[in-house]
Parts: structure tokens; C-alpha cells; sequence
């Protein structure tokens, strides 16, 4: 049976990889859109969820979120409430809390709940834990750095309060840490630089340890503008291993060991109809969990204040 979905909110992340990644999976088709602004040629388009449940909900299955995270709480609920199956962009919610009552209502309704995190499937990040449970594990260093200005220009949402600034991007590297290393790790201390004109950080460093004491360094920056740096660096008794470019390529004492091409949302897309054909859930909440850890031993740094043209 194909699962017949919608998308809610079609902006970049929906146009540059919902859209084209659900037609090349087996199982998923798109069957409507629900957006404010925007409406796709031929498909069935709708201002909002409500809307779409009211008009079309006999004609859907699944719904998949693409709006940002302040918000999106709502849209779940109603979905779930109708007994849709629904598929959570990333970060699953704008607070950690508001996820308990989604999973005990799709709980009650029979139904899927997935909340993604697109970077776990990456290439190189199922090879990388492989290799890292059988390793001691002496340190480890995420660098993540962007220009915000190309990654996300105009995004006014990102910049309010649960749209998570710089942690929008970081919260993709510690959605990978979490996955890889074989130990919980916990938040010790954290450095946030605010702009002075927003509400969300713009940098973040942060230092993070684990039962054994492993030192665990981040440092997320949006101020970059020679080129994005997305890596993870593991130093073990086995070698250096690092995850570049997302996950996308992974290195053994710098000799490349996968190079794959990007196949992250086809991935999260063959998942969910997975999950919905055996009516299970996936939440793993450890990522926002840690961005909420960040924001609560965050000590505050005034930078200069950011002006989009
Ligand atoms: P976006 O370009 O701003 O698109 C979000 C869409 O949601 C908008 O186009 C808008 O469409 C709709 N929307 C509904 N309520 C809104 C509100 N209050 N404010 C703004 N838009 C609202 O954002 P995006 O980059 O696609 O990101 C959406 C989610 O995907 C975020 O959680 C983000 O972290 C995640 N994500 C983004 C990327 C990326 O590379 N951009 C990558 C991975 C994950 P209408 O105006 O038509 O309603």
C-alpha cells in the first residue's frame, strides 16, 4: 500500500529535498501540499493543516512537517488527532517537553510518529560507529561552521526564540555525535554569542564529557564565510577518524574509507514508510535535549549585531 502523504509548510527544505526525495522512493507519493504562501503545480494545495484535514483528509495517510519549529507542535497534534501518520523535520519541537504529548497521542491513535534527524543518515555515520565501538575513545571535536547568510537568508524564524540560531545547523552534528559515540556524553560548559539585535546565538562553543571523561569539544559558528566546515573529529587508540562535510565522507588517520553522494532524505523517506508499515515510533529526543542543556548552562557574550540587507 503507498503512503499517501502531504507536506506542510513548502519552503527550501521541503523544495530541495521532500519533494524530490519522496518521488524516487518505492511505497510514498505526494498527494497534497498545505502552505500560507506557496502552492505546487499539480498537486492539490491548501492554506493550512487544518484545511487539508477538512478538505482532503480521506485522500492522506502521512504528513510530513516542514515548517519551522515554533509552530509545528500544533500542526502535529491536529494531524495526529485526525490519525495521520507524521514525519517531524528537524528539531523535532521548539522545547523538549512538547514532544511527550505528541508520542502518547500517536500512541493512542495507532499511528507513526518520526521525528528526524536527516544528518544520521549520512554515509559515513553508520561506518564511523562501527569503528568507534570497538575503540577507546580519547577525544573528540566537532567543527561546524557556515555562513548564515547563504544558508539561510531571510529566515526571520530562525532568529526568534525557538527557532535556535546557530544551533539550527549545530543540532545536525550533535545528532551525529549522539548516534556515533557509544556513551552518553553530558553538557559541562557553554559559551553562547548572542548579536546584540537577535535572540538566538550566531556562535556557540561548547565542552561536553561523558562516564569516562572523554573531553568533547564543539564549536558552532554561522559567521564563516570562506567556505562551510562540517566535521567531526574522533581521536581513538585505532586512529584519528573523521566524519567531513557532514557525514558524507569519512577518514582513517586522513585516508578516505567512504565517499558516498548525499542520499539523507531518501533515507529518512524508506524509514518512514517502514516505520508506518509496522505502526512504530521514532523519537530519540538526545540532540534537542542537548541544545536545551546549552541554552540552560549558556553563558551570555554580546556580538555584533546582525544585519541582513
Ligand atoms: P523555510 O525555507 O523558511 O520554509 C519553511 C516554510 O514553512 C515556509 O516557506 C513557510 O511557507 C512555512 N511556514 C509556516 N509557518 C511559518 C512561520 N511561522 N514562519 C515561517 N515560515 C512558516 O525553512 P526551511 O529551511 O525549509 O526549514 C524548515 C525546517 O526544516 C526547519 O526546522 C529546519 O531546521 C529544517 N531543515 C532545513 C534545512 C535547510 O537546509 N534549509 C535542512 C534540514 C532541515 P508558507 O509561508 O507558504 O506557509
Amino acid at each position: 500500500m503507498t503512503l499517501r502523504t502531504a507536506i506542510v509548510g513548502l519552503g527550501k527544505i521541503a523544495r530541495d529535498q521532500h519533494v524530490p526525495s519522496i518521488a524516487k522512493v518505492e511505497g510514498v507519493d505526494l498527494v497534497a501540499i498545505a502552505s500560507r504562501n506557496a502552492t505546487m503545480e499539480g498537486v492539490p494545495s491548501y492554506s493550512d493543516v487544518e484545511t487539508l484535514l477538512a478538505e482532503a483528509g480521506d485522500a492522506i495517510d502521512a504528513i510530513s512537517l516542514c515548517t519551522p519549529p515554533q509552530g509545528r507542535h500544533q500542526q502535529a497534534e491536529a494531524a495526529l488527532r485526525a490519525g495521520k501518520h507524521v514525519m517531524l523535520e528537524k528539531p523535532p519541537g521548539a522545547t523538549v517537553s512538547e514532544i511527550g504529548p505528541l508520542v502518547s497521542l500517536a500512541r493512542e491513535k495507532g499511528v507513526t510518529l518520526f521525528a528526524t534527524w536527516h544528518s544520521r543518515y549520512a554515509p559515513a555515520v553508520e561506518p564511523a560507529r562501527a569503528f568507534l565501538a570497538e575503540a577507546r575513545i580519547r577525544s573528540v571535536h566537532v567543527e561546524w561552521k557556515e555562513n548564515v547568510r547563504k544558508w539561510h537568508p531571510k529566515q526571520a524564524w530562525i532568529w526568534q526564540p525557538g527557532g535556535l540560531g546557530v544551533f539550527d545547523p549545530g543540532i545536525n552534528a550533535l545528532s551525529i555525535v549522539t548516534a556515533i559515540l557509544p556513551n552518553p556524553c553530558f553538557l559541562v560548559r557553554s559559551d553562547l554569542h548572542f548579536p546584540e539585535n537577535r535572540a538566538a546565538p550566531i556562535a556557540a562553543s561548547l565542552e561536553f564529557t561523558d562516564a569516562a571523561g572523554t573531553p568533547i569539544r564543539a564549536e558552532f559558528d554561522w559567521r564563516e564565510v570562506g567556505g562551510e566546515t562540517w566535521n567531526i573529529h574522533v581521536e581513538t587508540d585505532m586512529g584519528r577518524l573523521s566524519l567531513r562535510e557532514g557525514g558524507k565522507k569519512l577518514f582513517v588517520d586522513d585516508a578516505p574509507t567512504v565517499d558516498q553522494p548525499d542520499a539523507e532524505y531518501v533515507g529518512l523517506y524508506r524509514r518512514f514508510v517502514e516505520l508506518t508499515a509496522s505502526g512504530s515510533l521514532d523519537v530519540d529526543l538526545a540532540p534537542l535535549q542537548h541544545v536545551a542543556d546549552a541554552f540552560l548552562l549558556g553563558r551570555r557574550h554580546v556580538a555584533e549585531a546582525f544585519i541582513e540587507d
